[in-house]
Order: structure tokens, then sequence, then C-alpha cells
């Protein structure tokens, strides 16, 4: 069950567990952190990590994995199969994780990156999100993909159901922008905001046949998308349009036709939400992370209100240059939070320069109302930033 009232949390991959031995490393976190919940990530994106206290491996490069055999029936409805992490080293790797969590009475939160995988991507390219002009993104699954979403569901049933989990920590369960690519890119001067915009949308033909399916004609639009691209891009920087990505240009561009694909899109990623959320929520779990917010954001590509009346926590961040300043204003944000959600923060350990400065900020927003507490992934982490999140354990006792 989700801890409510209070708790203190904090992200980590499941090779920083095993490699360390899963009960040194949980003695470390409840003992010296003084902890009680972990964001295990289950799911993970392609990056190169420096693990500075990690007994076996300083430095790992992964290609973005999951972290679980699948054993699910869920696995059957889709063609994807999951690009297993190489620390996987049995049927029961990720269980005996979650057990010896569970055993100590600490909350079990899955961080799962979606959309956002090499690994899949290369595996699967079909699968993958196509952009005007007819270039077909090698990082970033398409959410209007009907193998995508089963793929997304089987991840999230999954871990609900097989590992027991308390919630999903999404992150990449919509559309990626055009450049969430490989590591290096070769784009000496960025293209102007709004032709970043227009690369970033997908005319995969699934996203095509939604389109169509609302009373569209996406294929008149993705012409004229990839003809004013063409135009564009091969223009010297001095002559880009550098307007902003608001609605007001979004809502004319292109003769109007460009609002009715970005209100196709908008409804495929909230409906692909709705179900994720009601996987988590059918079994007890919350599906994080939200804010207050409760509008339609067609620009963004997602409608809040689907989601805020069944918020179990809501995310706050801090705004302002001293404590007195961000104690202020988050007393005013909190006014926002829905009575029927916790209010919750997350801290990233390794941006203060003492332990007293990370206690003065982790105790200045529980003084401000927060009540659950997260910190930043625990394998990048140096030991004496860890330890001084021990300093601040009353702001979740
Ligand atoms: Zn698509």
């Amino acid at each position: 069950m989700l801890k409510t009232g209070s708790s203190g949390g904090i992200y980590i991959h499941p090779w920083d567990i095993t490699e360390e031995g899963i009960e040194d490393c949980f003695d470390f976190l409840g003992d010296t952190c003084g902890l009680n919940e972990l964001f295990i990530a289950a799911v993970y994106h392609a990056n190169t990590f420096l693990l500075p206290h990690n007994p076996k491996r300083l430095l790992r490069w992964d290609e973005g994995s999951v972290f679980f055999p699948p054993q699910h029936s869920a696995w059957s409805r889709t063609r994807i199969r999951p690009v297993l992490g190489e620390c996987v080293d049995s049927a029961g790797y990720l269980a005996n994780i979650v057990d010896a969590a569970r055993q100590r009475d600490w909350g079990v939160i899955f961080f799962v990156v979606f959309h956002f995988s090499h690994s899949t991507a290369r595996n699967h390219p079909e699968a993958c999100c196509v952009d005007a002009l007819g270039e077909r993104q090698r990082a970033h699954l398409c959410p209007a993909n009907p193998e995508v979403r089963a793929y997304d569901l089987a991840l999230v049933e999954e871990l609900m159901t097989t590992y027991g989990g308390d919630g999903i920590r999404h992150e990449s369960l919509g559309y990626g922008g055009w450049n969430s690519g490989f590591v290096v890119d070769k784009v000496e001067m960025r293209p102007c905001p709004r032709d970043q915009f227009l690369l970033s949308l997908c005319f995969c033909g699934h996203c095509l046949e939604r389109d169509r399916r609302a009373g569209n004609d996406p294929l008149a639009l993705r012409r004229e998308v990839r003809d004013h691209l063409f135009d564009s891009l091969a223009l010297p920087p001095e002559e880009w349009d550098q307007g902003p990505v608001d609605e007001e240009w979004a809502r004319n561009a292109f003769g109007g036709r460009l609002w009715p694909y970005l209100e196709t899109r908008c409804d495929t990623v909230t409906s692909l939400y709705e179900e994720v959320q009601a996987l988590t929520l059918a079994q007890g779990g919350a599906f994080m992370p939200f804010g207050p917010q409760q509008h339609r954001h067609v620009l963004g590509g997602l409608d809040y209100g689907r989601f805020h009346p069944h918020l179990k926590r809501v995310s706050f961040g801090c705004r302002g240059a001293t404590l007195d300043e961000q104690y202020h204003n988050l007393v005013a944000d909190l006014q926002q939070a829905p009575s029927w959600a916790e209010p919750e923060i997350m801290h990233n350990q390794r941006a203060f320069s003492s332990m007293e400065a990370l206690r003065d900020q982790v105790l200045m927003v529980r003084r401000a109302g927060i009540r659950h507490h997260s910190f930043h992934y625990y394998g990048m982490s140096r030991t004496y930033q860890l330890e001084w999140i021990g300093s601040a354990r009353q702001a979740w006792a």
C-alpha cells in the first residue's frame, strides 16, 4: 500500500542494490539515511553512469533496459519484448529486491521510462515516431502505435501485479522531441522553437489514422509542414521565424490545420495515460507525478483534468532565491493541492554544499506543509551526500 501521512524515499537503480548487496544497501538506506520508501527504476533509458560508491562498477554504460524478465500474460498482447538489463541474473531478480524492502515495511514505487528507449527502438524501428520529413526516430516509440500501447500496459501490469508496486512514476509516456536522440548530435545551430516543435510531430501511419478518424486531413498537413521545413531549415538563421510556440500561433498555423492535429495527439496521449492510471488504481496504487494543474494542455499534449480527481500525491517544487522566499511561495502553492492528495517534493542531495544546507531546505519544505520527500538517484551520489539525508529524517518521521 502507498505510504500515507509522510515518507522519505530515494530513486535507485536495481544494480545499485544488488552490486552492493541487498541487505547492506538497505541497512545504509534505513540506518544512515533514515529512509522508508524506494523509487526503483524498473525501466530506464540509455546513459553513461558514474557510480562513485559502487563496489563493482564505478562506470557503467547501459543502452536502456528493463530490470525484470517478462512473466505476465499481458505480454502475449504485444510483439515488443523488453530488453533485459545486464544485471538481471535470475527470474527472481526484482522480486528479491522488492521482498527485502517489504520485510522492512518500506514503500516500493516503480519508476518507468516508457517511450524513450534506444534499445527497444533498435529492435522495433516500425514502432518509432516518424517526422514530417519521413525520417524515422531512432530513440522514441510512438504512443499512437497499438503495439507500443500494449507494451506500456504490460510493463505496468507486471509491475503492479507480479511485484505488487505501490505506484508507477512515469517518464516519457507521450511523444518525444525531435532531438531526444543520440548522445552527441551534429546540430550546430538549433532550429527556431517553432521549427523544433514541427520537427517533433509524429506522422507515422498510426498517428495519421487516428487523425483521419477524428475527421481531419493529416496528409495535407504533413505535406505543408514538410514543405515549410524544407524552406525554413535552409534559410540563414537571421531569417528564421523566432516567434514563440504558443496557443495563438498553434491555432492559426497552416491555415488552422495544425490545431486539430494537436487535439488528436492530446487525445492519443491522454487516453494512454488513462489506461495506465486505471491499471495502477485497480491495484490500489498511485500514478505519479502530477502537479495541481487540471486544464487541458493541447500544446503540451495532455488533459490534466482526467488525472486530477484520482491523485494520491501531488508534486510541488521550490521557487525563490532564499529559504524564506521559497517557504512563502510554497505555502501559497500548496493552497492549490486538492484535499484528497498529499503533497510531495523531490530533492537533489547533490545540489547542496553541506549537510546543514540540505537539512535546512528539507525541514523548511516540511514546515511549509510537504509530507512526502524523495531524493535523487542513490548510485550517482557520493556517500557523504547520502549521509546528509539522514540529518533531515525528522521531516518524514
Ligand atoms: Zn506516430
